[in-house]
């Protein structure tokens, strides 16, 4: 077989386009693959009606290596005149209309950008950061144009800060499918509003529930919204463990300053003993931190306290879980820990939104994961310096979006 046909035959070339040249620059390190479209009269990419030629503009595809050498396709592309729709260029079958890459080596670099970042994925592909950033961002547009428009019945919102410490996004995901549905800036009502207010009220009627930290922005919007808010609002366990995994922190951190004034070292190099959730720790860590745990310190009681209130979800009736949860924080109040007592006093405020998380069966896995992978994307996307950005990657690769290049769609 003569390279041409080769060629014609591994880039998938059909008539009217026929491979002319090939064309090996070993200089550049390139194999330039020359094309040609033959066609008397090429259809209108808007109407398909065959027009007479215009003109022709040359264009460059970037296509997937072969064997370590850049290949590019090389064509004049040719430009109709329509009755209807003017002079256009005509559509090529191997790229989607305006991109510098063919089809196939831009879902290449999506599946790339599934695994890595942005800047190891320019380092692999050898293009810059900034064409793969492109080539990211119209997978996430392409994505979100193809997507179905539908409110969750179990909606997931929370806040995740950007950047700068002070800057927020506003995330809300479908619980059920573990997907980012929406990504707002900032954290205040409006974020949530705008949301809500893209669907009707009989949709956001069947929302059966929202779950979130508890939050007053939030919180009001949802009560706007969402007919029947009150006992559709959750506040899950995910959240109150955030909050309870600060006070014991703070505790901590306040005690071992003391104790190590007097030249006491215990709680040196223990924080995440404290923080780590019981279920994941090995039968050998769990061993060794009994006579932390079960000792007289303050940082002790204030574990022990939220050890119990991660106890406290498995109720399936509502005055069970109240009065469990009313006797939580009878304990909690007494304790004289202020950074407890205040996180004590916050739940006392939101219980029947606690009593909803656990009667509606809220799970918080889903949360968990997400805000998994929304801290990889901000480590690995350090590079990234604004908001947009950010915002595509968690499109990307939370959205649960279909990426592809039209034609590849798998
Ligand atoms: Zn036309």
């Amino acid at each position: 077989m003569r390279d041409k046909d080769l060629y014609a035959k591994i880039l998938g070339v059909e008539s009217p386009w026929h491979v002319t040249e090939v064309e090996l620059a070993l200089e550049q390190g390139e194999v330039l693959v020359h094309l040609e479209n033959g066609e008397k009269r090429p259809p209108c990419p808007e109407c398909g009606k065959p027009c007479s030629g215009y003109d022709s503009r040359p264009r460059r595809w970037r296509h997937l290596d072969t064997c370590q050498y850049r290949t590019v396709l090389v064509g004049r592309v040719p430009r109709i005149e329509c009755p209807d729709h003017g002079i256009r260029q005509v559509r090529v079958p191997w790229g989607e209309a305006g991109s510098r890459f063919t089809a196939l080596f831009e879902a290449l670099v999506i599946d790339w950008l599934q695994e890595a970042s942005v800047s190891a994925v320019a380092r692999l592909v050898r293009l810059d950061w900034g064409e793969v950033d492109r080539i990211m961002a119209r997978a996430v547009d392409r994505g979100l144009a193809r997507r179905e428009r539908r409110l969750p019945q179990c909606i997931g919102v929370d806040e995740t800060s950007f950047q700068k410490r002070h800057e927020y996004v506003t995330v809300v995901c479908d619980q059920e499918a573990g997907v980012v549905v929406h990504v707002a800036d900032g954290r205040g009502r409006e974020c949530l509003d705008d949301f809500y207010k893209a669907f009707t009220k009989e949709e956001r009627q069947a929302v059966e529930s929202v779950s979130m930290d508890m939050w007053p922005a939030y919180i009001g919007s949802t009560k706007q919204y969402i007919p029947g808010a009150e006992t559709k609002i959750a506040f899950d366990k995910f959240h109150v463990a955030q909050h309870l995994s600060r006070a014991v922190d703070k505790i901590r951190r306040q005690e071992h300053k003391a104790l190590a004034s007097l030249g006491d070292e215990r709680l040196k190099g223990t924080k995440y003993l404290w923080l780590q959730n019981p279920n994941n720790m090995s039968d050998k860590r769990w061993t060794g931190f009994e006579s932390l745990r079960e000792g007289t310190l303050k940082t002790a009681r204030g574990w022990a306290i939220k050890d119990l209130a991660m106890r406290l979800w498995h109720y399936t009736y509502r005055g069970n879980a109240r009065k469990a949860w009313q006797a939580w924080y009878s304990w909690a109040i007494r304790s004289q820990l202020e950074p407890i007592k205040e996180v004590a006093r916050m739940v006392k405020r939101h219980l029947e939104g606690i009593i909803n998380a656990i009667v509606l069966g809220v799970t918080n896995a889903r949360s968990e994961g997400i805000n998994a992978k929304i801290q990889w994307i901000k480590y690995t996307a350090r590079g990234f310096r604004n908001r947009e950005r950010f915002r595509n990657a968690i499109y990307f690769h939370l959205g649960g979006l279909d990426l592809y290049p039209a034609g590849l769609r798998r």
